[in-house]
């Protein structure tokens, strides 16, 4: 049995066995998820419950949960961000088997090579990432440059050039 969320799992058998793999691990144990974060400090914490549905076919379904440091694309500065993933995973074989896996799974291929609990975590926190990092404009020290951002601004923020106007406006009156 695993011992460390790293250790090479059995995700097969640990579906007919019906076993839950639970625990923490430190970021910087994820050699693939670390060169997309501006730090490597913070800990992952998951839950992955290995099962078969009423037809036989293994799966795996879960949490992670972590607080990454990105790196802002507006101020350039750390972004401290909470991540949470569902984890929803068909087990298959090989990529013929995708195919036959229900909608709502992605495939967990075990042709892939070795699986670890830290590999599934690692997996699923990349592609949890947000695409682009941005601080809220509030949050944000270059916040001022978001008015120049178009479709990413609320519709509050765009009404402020005329708010600013009116004040403006008001100011000029005797
Ligand atoms: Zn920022």
């Amino acid at each position: 049995m695993p011992t460390q969320p790293t250790d090479i799992i059995e995700p097969l058998s640990l579906a007919t066995q019906r076993r839950t793999l639970s625990g923490q691990l430190p970021v910087a144990e994820l050699p693939r998820l670390v060169p997309l974060l501006r730090a490597e400090s913070g800990d992952v914490a998951f839950e992955l419950d290995f099962d078969k549905d009423p037809v036989g076919a293994p799966f795996v379904k879960g949490t992670v949960r972590a607080v990454v440091t990105l790196q802002c694309q507006r101020c350039m500065q750390e972004m401290v961000c909470p991540i949470t993933a569902n984890i929803n995973l068909g087990i298959v074989r090989n990529r013929e088997a995708v195919g036959q896996l229900s909608s709502e799974l992605d495939p967990l291929m075990l042709s892939d090579g070795d699986v670890s609990a830290a590999s599934i975590v690692e997996d699923e926190l990349i592609l949890a990432l947000p695409i682009v990092a941005m601080h809220e404009v509030a949050d944000c020290p270059r916040g001022d440059l978001a008015e120049n951002e178009g479709d990413s601004m609320s519709g509050s923020e765009r009404k402020k050039p005329f708010a600013a106007l009116a004040d403006l406006m008001n100011q000029d009156k005797p």
